[in-house]
This record gives C-alpha cells, structure tokens and sequence, in this order.
C-alpha cells in the first residue's frame, strides 16, 4: 500500500497540525489531480498525484527521514543479494526512495537506524569532525561490581586502546537500569564493531548491543522491532 492519508501527508510536510488540515480541507481549496478534496481520509500516492492548494502544486518535503527499530539478522546496507536488509523492511512508497542508512549497525545488533535521502545531512551526523554522540544499550558476558564498573568508567573516559595500538575518543559509561551486567556507552566514533571492540579491550564481551539514541534523535519506545515510522517535524529541525 503505497497511498498515504492527505492529511498526514500534509501535516508531515509541515503544513499544520491535523486539525489545522482538516480547516484547510474544510475551505474546499485543495485539489487532487483536479478535484475537490475535502476528506482527511482520501488516500493520495505522493509520488504521482497532483496535489493542489488554490491551484498552486503542493511542494512536498525535499528529504524523507525514517527512524527504524533495527531487528537482528538484517544488515543496514542497501542491497544485498543473500540477506534481508534495512530496506526491505519498508513499504511503497518509502521502499521505493533512494534512501540510505546514516551510519551502520553489525547484522547481530538491534536499534536505532536513521533512513534518509538527505545526503549534506547524513554526512553531518557521520563525519568524524562534526560526528554526533551515539548512546548504545549493552549487556556484558560479565557482570560489574562497582569497582569494576568504574575501572570501565575511567578508562573509557580517558580513551580505550586497542591491542592495534588505534586509541579512541573519550566516552561515557553509565549504569543502565536493569542488571550489573547492563550498560550504557555513549561514543563519538563510529568505527567498525567499536562498541565490542572497546568492551574486548578491558577483557569483557558483549552480549547484546542495541543503539538508543543518536544526537538528538532517540529511538520511540513504541516502535517494535522491524517498525518504523516518519520522523515527527521537531524531531528533523532538532537534527538540522
Ligand atoms: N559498535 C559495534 O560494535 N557494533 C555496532 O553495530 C555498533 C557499534
């Protein structure tokens, strides 16, 4: 199903709340491929119906912004001939957008996966200069007692190394509700397996990584697995 309700269409377009739509609707001065629509319900399909307001085409957003609840056993790139991927979890017209992922999750890891089409931007979030705090959701092999919690703490804080000589970036560890095996990293980079890589380097392993947040964005605790949704209006200018 392709079609999207005209009024959520338009209200994720930036043109009003629903109700302000309704209003709108109600004045009789929006046209679908010529006709009068003054239903919230109508079905329209973005990408081939003319939409007008007063006879002036509707200009709908340039960029698309999806937030995911990345399952386990998909991987984040675009295409893949042997495994499900990211996009194959989306419908028309979503599925049909060039978009990709800003930044990658491993196949084994769950979470917060950003689906765009806004290029300048996803570069923004991903470059190592001007890179946004990711926040990870990780349960340990071993579990940490307090003193061992804030070795973790201090050595993350100050920068991990890795048996490669390579030494990160500062990073926050925090108890996450829950366990004592279960924590919070909030990281900077975003290197290949990082998050277990660093937990390698003070001799424990992950068990269970999940992305909780990126920047400003945090992933809706409504979206099950494998759900997506359009990001909300305040939740694009906050990333802007
Ligand atoms: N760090 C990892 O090790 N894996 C991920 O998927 C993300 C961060």
């Amino acid at each position: 199903n392709h079609f999207l309700r005209i009024d959520k269409l338009l209200s994720g377009n930036g043109f009003g709340s629903r109700r302000d739509i309704k209003r709108l609707l109600h004045s009789c001065s929006l046209t679908i491929n010529g006709a009068v629509c003054a239903d919230a319900a109508t079905r329209v399909d973005p990408l081939s119906d003319r939409i007008e307001i007063d006879g002036e085409p509707v200009v709908l957003r340039e960029f698309h912004y999806l937030m995911l609840n990345k399952p386990s056993g998909v991987i984040t790139s675009t295409r893949d001939p042997d495994h499900a991927t990211v996009m194959d979890l989306l419908s028309p017209p979503w599925s049909r957008m060039e978009l990709f992922s800003v930044g990658r999750l491993d196949v084994d890891t769950e979470g917060l996966i950003l689906l765009t089409d806004d290029g300048p931007l996803g570069h923004r979030l991903t470059s190592p200069k001007t890179g946004v705090d990711k926040t990870y959701y990780v349960r340990l092999r071993d579990q940490l007692d307090d003193d061992l919690f804030e070795q973790y703490r201090r050595t993350f804080e100050t920068g991990v190394s890795f048996k490669d000589g390579y030494q990160c970036l500062p990073a926050r560890l925090a108890r996450a509700p829950g366990g004592n095996g279960e924590v919070l990293l909030t990281i900077q980079e975003g290197k290949y397996h990082q998050v277990k890589k660093m937990f390698k380097a003070v001799g424990n392993e992950v068990a269970f990584l999940k992305r909780v947040s990126m920047g400003p964005l945090t992933l809706d605790p409504l979206l099950e697995s494998g759900q997506w949704r359009e990001l909300a209006e305040n939740e694009i200018v906050a990333l802007k």
